[in-house]
């Protein structure tokens, strides 16, 4: 049965907001330092952000410019997991994974002279770089409160403007990606969650989204594997 898009139908464990918890912690300790009125303080692990991962930047990777300009939408909702479907190559040189990325945009360009940039947001390699992929995409998740519309689901820009898309490099119809791969992966995926404030069960494979019923993506084999995603964000 297909997954549903969306939280209401999901356990609400799921539905971890690490701000959200960082606001209950607070909370609890401001809580305790009435009872105790010497003592203010709140534990600096909780309110400290996750700090961005390093990412490549498009400039970074020698990205040739969009065809027309990127449309920016309002706050994204879910994010969405793809694999590439291209060789599981492992780790290469940085020129190496450039030229890979480069090789995205390039074949994403070419389906059709509407398409004006790399389709998804950001692809994290099998040397577990985090490449930005479509243009202002790093700015969008600065901002914590614009998208820029990619194009990695079907549905046009309602349905991508709700969705960071994200390519994990690799085939994972039966491998899965490598522990420091899936690291970057989580650590990509955390941030763009708190940026956003996502709640970790709109985590989703590309599948899962209305009318992606048919694609493989992320992969047979990656795909079961979300759940523990979730959980490793949650944690993160
Ligand atoms: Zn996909």
């Amino acid at each position: 049965m297909k997954a549903r898009v969306g939280d209401d139908m999901r356990p609400a464990h799921q539905g971890f907001d690490r701000r959200a918890w960082f606001k209950a912690a607070g909370l609890a300790s401001i809580a305790a330092a009435v009872a105790v009125p010497s003592v203010v303080s709140m534990p600096a692990a909780y309110a400290a952000p996750l700090p961005a991962p390093g990412f490549i930047t498009c400039p970074q990777w020698g990205a040739r410019a969009p065809r027309k300009a990127i449309t920016m939408g309002a706050k994204p909702t879910h994010v969405a997991i793809h694999h590439t479907a291209t060789a599981n190559r492992g780790a290469r040189t940085r020129s190496a994974e450039d030229s890979f990325v480069r090789s995205i945009q390039t074949s994403h360009m070419a389906r059709n002279s509407d398409i004006r940039d790399t389709l998804q947001n950001f692809t994290v390699t099998q040397g577990a770089r985090i490449y930005e992929g479509r243009h202002r995409s790093l700015e969008a998740v600065r901002s914590g409160r614009l998208s820029a519309i990619g194009g990695h689901i079907r549905g046009g820009d309602a349905a991508n403007q709700k969705a960071v898309g994200i390519e994990t490099e690799g085939t994972f119809s039966s491998a899965l990606p490598s522990a420091s791969q899936y690291r970057a992966l989580v650590h990509l995926v955390a941030y763009i969650c708190q940026q956003y404030r996502i709640p970790v069960a709109n985590i989703l494979g590309h599948r899962d989204f209305a009318g992606n019923s048919t694609t493989e993506c992320c992969g047979n084999a990656f795909y079961p594997k979300l759940a523990i995603l979730r959980k490793d964000v949650a944690a993160t």
